[in-house]
């Protein structure tokens, strides 16, 4: 008999009931009790949701994140939240975000720990913070009693943990102490965890050890050699779980480990099934990854079993099937899914209908396909008919990228010409002011579009909304006065459900949630088919604001690699194919904004760097394609018009080459907080076009003085020419109010006012002061 089990379940709950359970519960208008009973009451949930399943996993669930999770369970805090008031709840938030609920005078407020991405994809955990001191004590309470609940409701508990060399990985050491020396002392709490986990009763433990999926030198292998040999002993079976990618160079490591069982992701490492069977001891259980954990798709069930059945002879009851990875990464339940289009949604399969994929795919292994007949039959339609589709397959579409010219990506002239001809165009200041898309989305803006949605305001009153805002944002800025200006982004939502819900060959769900960091989600749209742009996007509204100013007004777009990272995306096709497409349609939008005049677009490409592959050795193959997609939408435009860029991030050094091949005239990005010091990258690499370091910290309340603005801005003046210099804020201004965005923009201007003057003083000053380069702007 095949095993079935899954390696973990979104934990969000299919209405979000933890996300407004932790608000209410951090605003302090709902109890500890009433969170912790919700958490219980969703655990219940997720387990009768899993029932099928032979093995399901426990200490998957989390309020925050599962890593935060593991380090209270290895006695692992940061030193700064351990004498403060409160219960072990209060420095579980305190670590995670800085606070814990303000109740009974306990809103001390801490540092949060740093949260970085979670390998490839874009769930956030909270980062182990180390030193050489840092000592492990084991706090198994909060699994254990999770191990209880789950073995009342009747069900095979596996514990989920994350295993001690991926744990080390994922941390950081303060002190710049080898994290790696730490092993010793962590192994014996490890051991100690899984003897406490034997004493309950539990037989399996799955050891999530991701990190077999990246380049790891010597020392990490052995460290994996030695963890593993070390927790051999203990009383239960060890699952080695790996995902997200192949093994490579790591593929006999992983498969001689000294543990019970070993789990693939057969999604993306199927070629690597047969030669781990070759290495696999006799004893060892082998668990396919079997139905994509990471997207929506339904799994082609008949085309796994062809090559499962093989295998399963091979193995019998040594195999186990799964989902690739944790569900984490998919939405709960498609079921509550009403408006989708319902030919798309029957190619679709969310959490709960992953897992009777594993079930029928088990059920046919042990009985015959005939056993499940019907369910094979269904499954077989709907990937037929999602094959064959006309909604995924466009004739137009193919055309037009089989018809692309070289030359598409190319802009007329170097940067150094079109630099002459825009300056002419747009008759810029130095040091020229802007900001980064969006201004604040007030309660107003979010009813008028959540009532248009809901068909309450019709389309010419909303329109009358939206037009308001605008003027609203467009008169702010001339007072301001500020150099090129933006609409301000009130009609969009999400930056790339925006254009999604635009776009032909994409879907939107209703409730597709997926946990991005603690009690934040995002709903990815779903890409499915051909991408088309059936008319102009964001015309009307650009047009509008640019009529009523003679400012530059700046386009707003998203780019073709964010699009395509921030999205669900089809399974059908080489990823740098579906990329290719949205860069095709980007382009129609870009060039349509130029035919109305509009001088400067800026196309956003935030989720650029996310989409790196886990391994550095596949980074160039991403960045060609990238690169080029973006180039695809941007480069078509005449000299004259200039094309902008926004990243919010400046963590370039390792990728500061593809980013000038990209060839934007402007680039801005997030330096604020690092005090410009990540602009490193652009010394050492002659940046050859304009760029505007963040001068303004959105993601804080804090209103930047012009003191420290001019500071920053001199500190960048020591890396960058003067006259390729911009000034803006770090990020979008969405999520602040007006109330702070006025001081901190006229702040900034003023700050750039003062710059020109004392440059101007300077080349007045004559050769003795540094001659500016004004050639492009005129002061
Ligand atoms: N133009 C977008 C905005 O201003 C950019 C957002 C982003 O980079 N994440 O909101
Ligand atoms: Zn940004």
């Amino acid at each position: 008999m095949v095993t079935t089990h899954n390696l973990g379940f979104p934990r969000i709950g299919a209405k979000r009931e933890l996300k407004f359970a932790l608000e209410a519960y951090w605003k302090g208008t709902s109890s500890q009790e009433a969170l912790l009973a919700l958490g219980a009451q969703l655990r219940e949930r997720h387990w009768a949701q899993q029932a099928d399943l032979d093995w399901v996993p426990v200490g998957d669930f989390s309020l925050y994140d599962q890593v935060l999770d593991m380090s209270f369970t290895l006695g692992n805090l940061p030193a700064r939240v351990r004498d403060l008031g409160g219960d072990e709840l209060d420095n579980y938030f305190r670590v995670a975000r800085g606070r814990s609920a303000p109740r009974q005078g306990n809103a001390v407020g801490v540092q949060a720990g740093e949260m970085t991405k979670w390998f490839n994809t874009n769930y956030h955990y909270i980062v182990p913070e180390f030193d050489a001191d840092t000592v492990f004590s084991l706090n198994a309470g909060r699994l254990l009693a999770q191990v209880q609940e789950a073995k009342a409701l009747g069900g095979s508990a596996k514990p989920v943990l994350i295993g001690p060399v991926t744990y080390l990985w994922l941390g950081k050491a303060l002190d710049g102490s080898e994290k790696l020396d730490l092993l010793e002392c962590l192994l014996p709490v490890y051991r100690a965890l899984l003897n406490r986990l034997a004493e309950e009763g539990v037989e399996w433990v799955q050891m999530d050890e991701p990190v077999l999926v990246t380049e790891m030198d010597s020392q990490w292998r052995h460290a994996l050699n030695l963890a593993y040999h070390d927790l051999k002993s203990c009383p239960v079976k060890l699952l080695l779980a790996t995902y997200f990618d192949r093994l490579q160079e790591n593929l006999h490591l992983a498969g001689t480990l000294p543990v019970a069982g070993l789990h693939l992701d057969a999604i993306n490492a199927r070629d690597e099934v047969f030669p781990l069977l070759g290495l696999l001891p006799s004893h060892k259980v082998l668990s396919l990854g079997v139905v994509d954990g990471r997207n929506v798709w339904k799994t082609d069930l008949n085309a796994t079993l062809d090559w499962l059945e093989p295998v399963h002879d091979q193995l019998g009851k040594r195999l186990w099937v799964a989902p690739s990875c944790s569900l984490l990464h998919v939405p709960v339940d498609l079921s509550n899914e009403h408006r989708l289009d319902p030919e798309v949604r029957d190619w679709m399969a969310f959490a709960v209908q992953k897992l009777e994929e594993v079930r029928v795919l088990a059920k046919a292994l042990n009985e015959g396909r005939h056993a499940v007949r019907d369910e094979l039959d269904d499954n077989q339609a709907a990937i037929t008919a999602r094959r064959t589709s006309p909604r995924v397959n466009n004739p137009r579409v193919k055309a037009a990228l089989a018809g692309m010219d070289e030359r598409l990506g190319r802009r007329q002239s170097p940067h150094a010409q079109r630099v002459v001809k825009q300056a002419a165009v747009l008759d810029l200041p130095v040091f020229p002011t802007t900001t980064i898309g969006s201004f604040p989305q007030t309660a107003e803006i979010r009813q008028a579009r959540a009532q248009f949605k809901r068909g309450e305001l019709d389309a010419e009153a909303y329109k009358r909304a939206m037009r308001l805002e605008i003027e609203r944002c467009v008169r702010e800025q001339e007072a301001l006065g500020l150099d090129v200006l933006v609409h301000g982004e009130a009609e969009r939502n999400d930056m790339v459900e925006y254009f999604g819900e635009q776009l032909h060959g994409y879907a939107i769900s209703q409730s597709g949630w997926v946990q991005s960091y603690g009690s934040r989600c995002v709903k990815p749209p779903i890409l499915f088919g051909d991408v088309s742009r059936p008319r102009a996007m964001t015309l009307e509204w650009i047009g509008y604001a640019q009529s009523l100013t003679p400012k530059p007004m700046k386009g707003m777009l998203t780019g073709p690699v964010t699009m395509l990272n921030w999205s669900f995306v089809r399974d059908d096709q080489p990823r740098s194919l579906t990329c290719r497409q949205l860069a095709l349609a980007i382009r129609e939008e870009v060039l349509d904004l130029e035919k109305a005049g509009i001088r400067i677009i800026q196309i956003d490409e935030a989720a650029l760097r996310e989409g790196l592959p886990l391994r550095k050795s596949e980074w160039a193959a991403y960045l060609d394609w990238a690169v080029e997609a973006f180039r695809v939408s941007a480069n078509s435009v005449r000299d004259e018009t200039q094309i902008h860029t926004h990243m919010c991030y400046s963590e370039f050094n390792d990728i500061i080459e593809s980013i000038a091949d990209m060839d934007a005239d402007v680039i801005t990005i997030e330096t604020s907080r690092s005090n410009m010091e990540l602009l490193e990258a652009f010394e050492d690499f002659k940046y050859p076009n304009d760029i505007g370091p963040g001068v303004y910290d959105i993601h804080s309340p804090n209103i930047p003085t012009q003191e420290a603005i001019e500071q920053l801005m001199q500190r960048a003046q020591q890396r960058i020419p003067t006259d390729r210099l911009w000034v803006n804020p770090d990020c979008g201004l969405k999520t602040r109010q007006w109330y702070e965005v006025i001081p901190a923009l006229r702040n900034m201007v003023a700050a750039a006012r003062s710059l020109r003057e004392r440059l101007l003083e300077k080349s007045l000053a004559g050769p003795a002061g540094v001659a500016p380069n004004c050639s492009q702007y005129g002061v």
